[in-house]
């Protein structure tokens, strides 16, 4: 009888290497802090003992993107200093600064909605300024920012905001030597300058990401804000393969076989039979479909590490299930099926179906959804 445990379908992740990936990203930037990345429910590897590892490691910041993501990790139990950068009119920005949580400012409305919470609440808000420096998404243009520098320099004279940060984002950071990286850093150089001269003296000014982090030491100012390359994933194929960077993949994504069946030659699979059995030939089916996060666009294309051997999904993924062909090897129900993984057991890796899927690996990890159970090494 298999061990109904082993075999749900399953993301394990393994906070040891979480916690290598921050040593390895802190040595790649000595002198700055670290800011743990852990939006998107830590990238979907799960953001509350991902945090927790990450400070275990020595991340001196966690970073979300929604105020709701920082609040839950304080109701969590983390009280270390957090920034939460997505924010919305009307957001919980007294909830978020009466829970000692940064906040961003990327404009005029931003901030005076922060100099009215923090007013309400009593409280200074220690508020970060993002300057956009070519991403062309959040951050103020280079024309506003003069007058959201003196804005800012203002509420804080009045005790209403402590500016903590000035920061930015880069757009080509995956692809190092991209002229736009150095174009950013001078744009930012610029807005650090123009603070300055208004006399904020922000504690942290930061503008690197996880490729940045690794592959450019001039952007690393005073704390460096790495996020995929926590979970042991390079940025992109320019950066490097992880393993050659010194990163551990922390998610492994397995399921049991759910049935192995034996089938003609010329037997449609799944929906709209996009694939045939070439033979007499036996199928396993592997319950995670794209309600689990397993993208459609892997039909056909991805493998897995099924009954020894790599196999391409054969046939459409469909929402809850997908098929392999086993070739007529020997398999039962209940046999492990590891759809991807750090790559050191011969499995695939989430960069391998980020390859297959026409995507990157942060959308193979981060779409895992919660109906796929995480379990913790
Ligand atoms: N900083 C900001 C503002 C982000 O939006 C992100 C993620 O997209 C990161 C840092 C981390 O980026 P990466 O996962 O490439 O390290």
């Amino acid at each position: 009888q298999p061990d109904p445990a082993a075999c749900r379908a399953r993301a394990e992740i393994d906070l040891d290497a979480v916690r290598s990936n921050v040593r390895t990203l802190r040595a790649c930037a000595p002198r700055a802090e670290l800011m743990a990345v852990v939006k998107a429910d830590g990238y979907g590897h799960g953001a509350v003992p991902c945090a927790r590892a990450a400070r275990e490691a020595g991340a001196t910041w966690l970073g979300t993107a929604t105020p709701q993501e920082a609040l839950a990790l304080r109701a969590a139990g983390d009280r270390g200093r957090l920034l939460s950068w997505l924010w919305t009119p009307g957001g919980p920005w007294r909830e978020a600064i009466e829970a000692g949580i940064d906040v961003s400012a990327s404009g005029l409305w931003a901030l005076e909605e922060i100099v009215a919470a923090a007013r309400q609440a009593g409280r200074t808000a220690r508020v970060h300024l993002k300057a956009d420096t070519g991403l062309g998404r959040s951050g103020s243009q280079p024309a506003d920012w003069p007058g959201l520098v003196a804005a800012a320099r203002a509420a804080e004279a009045e005790g209403a905001v402590d500016v903590t940060g000035v920061w930015s984002h880069f757009a080509c950071a995956d692809e190092p030597g991209h002229p736009a990286n150095a174009a950013q850093l001078e744009v930012f150089r610029e807005a650090l300058a123009v603070a300055e001269r208004a006399g904020l003296d922000p504690e942290v000014r930061h503008h690197a990401n996880s490729p940045a982090t690794l592959t450019l030491p001039e952007s690393h100012f005073d704390l460096v804000r790495p996020g995929v390359s926590l979970y042991g994933l390079s940025p992109s194929p320019e950066v490097g393969v992880a393993a050659e960077l010194g990163l551990r993949p922390a998610m492994t994504l397995k399921a049991a076989l759910a049935l192995v069946k034996d089938v003609p030659a010329g037997h449609g699979v799944s929906y709209g039979f996009s694939y045939r059995t070439p033979g007499p030939t036996t199928l396993g089916l592997v319950p995670l479909g794209y309600a689990d996060g397993v993208p459609r666009h892997a039909s056909n294309t991805a493998p897995v590490l099924a009954a020894g051997k790599w196999r391409t999904i054969a046939g459409r993924v469909a929402m809850d299930q997908f098929v392999v062909d086993l070739g007529g090897d020997a398999a039962s129900a209940g046999d492990e099926v590891v759809l991807f993984g750090p790559g050191d057991r011969g499995e695939p890796t989430a960069e391998d179906w980020a390859r297959a899927a026409g995507t990157i690996s942060y959308e193979i990890v981060t779409r895992v959804s919660a109906r796929v159970s995480r379990t913790y090494t």
